[in-house]
């Protein structure tokens, strides 16, 4: 029987270490570190995401702003928006939630931010970076798949990864991660023959939003599981991408869903938001 890996007690752990380096960089050098967040429209979802990001944010000392533009606003003016961030001195870390109402171009968006206040590395400058294998601001979510496995004392380097999901916001950034950590990466996306492909990885991190994709049958005996899939189904229970029963009966460790992989992404963030002001300095 696997391991439960608990994103919860991680993400707490990031979190104080995050609020360890405002409360420095505040008595060091006189600087409260800014992070923006900017909604656009009035998607629930997102609501409800950037008010607990805002709201993590205050509480470990950031100095935090929700910029909210109405569902109608031309792209002109977010641009315009975006733009005063760029440039406020006080904002070192601005985060785009997506998605975007339709007349709003977010390409062009995440493009004019400037990368070195990129909070998710989605920026194409830092995606960049990170597939030359350099220094930059990392996106949250596989960072924090990255975090979980040092806590887990799993080391990718000579071993075989497979990431399901080749998506710019998950998957794609994870093999990235996993390959500048030394792993062989396989990347499998919907052509691909998952069976087969998943039976041979050492570390299995799936990301493709589909309810339970991954057999349990198909893991190899004493394999690390990454779920990072969060599916709400019809009677409202919240599944994963994996068959979590299964899985965990052939896994040696795996995330549960939810308090996995989830509560690492906005402790990543802050993470970002903190080193990218802590770059302010080094300047
Ligand atoms: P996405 O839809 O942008 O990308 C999904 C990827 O999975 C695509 O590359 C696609 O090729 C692949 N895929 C889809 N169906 C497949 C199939 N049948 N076989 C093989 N590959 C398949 O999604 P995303 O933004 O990468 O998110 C993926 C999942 O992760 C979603 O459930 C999302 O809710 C979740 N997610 C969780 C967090 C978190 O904080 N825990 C953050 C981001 C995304």
């Amino acid at each position: 029987m696997a391991t439960l890996i608990d994103g919860k007690a991680i993400a707490a752990k990031v979190r104080a270490e995050v609020a360890a380096g405002v409360a420095e960089m505040k008595a060091k050098h006189g600087l409260v570190p800014g992070l923006a967040v900017m909604r656009i429209g009035e998607d629930p979802a997102s609501k409800i995401y950037v008010t607990s990001k805002r709201k993590v944010a205050a509480e470990l000392g950031f100095h935090a702003l929700e910029v909210h533009l109405p569902e109608d606003v031309s792209h002109a003016v977010a641009l315009e928006r975006l733009q005063a961030l760029n440039v406020d001195p006080a904002i070192h870390g601005i985060l785009v939630q997506l998605p975007v109402p339709k007349q709003i171009d977010a390409d062009s968006l995440l493009a004019a931010l400037r990368p070195e206040k990129d909070a998710d590395g989605l920026n194409a400058v830092n995606a960049g970076l990170l597939a030359q294998g350099r220094e930059t601001t990392l996106p949250c979510t596989p960072w924090g798949v990255m975090r979980m496995l040092e806590e887990i004392g799993f080391n990718p380097m000579g071993k075989r990864a497979v990431v399901v999901g080749r998506s710019i916001l998950v998957g794609r950034p994870m093999a990235l991660m996993l390959v500048n950590a030394s792993a062989t990466v396989t990347i499998c996306h919907r052509k691909s023959n998952l069976p087969e492909e998943v039976a041979r990885g050492e570390l299995v991190v799936v990301a493709a939003g589909v309810p339970e994709l991954v057999k349990g049958a198909w893991i190899r005996p004493g394999a690390v599981v990454i779920d990072v899939g969060m599916n709400r189904l019809a009677d409202g229970k919240l599944v994963g991408d994996v068959e979590f029963a299964a899985a965990a009966e052939r896994a040696s460790a795996i995330t549960p869903v939810p308090g996995g992989v989830g509560p690492m992404t906005i402790a990543m963030l802050m993470k970002n938001a903190l080193q990218n002001a802590q770059r302010t300095l080094r300047r």
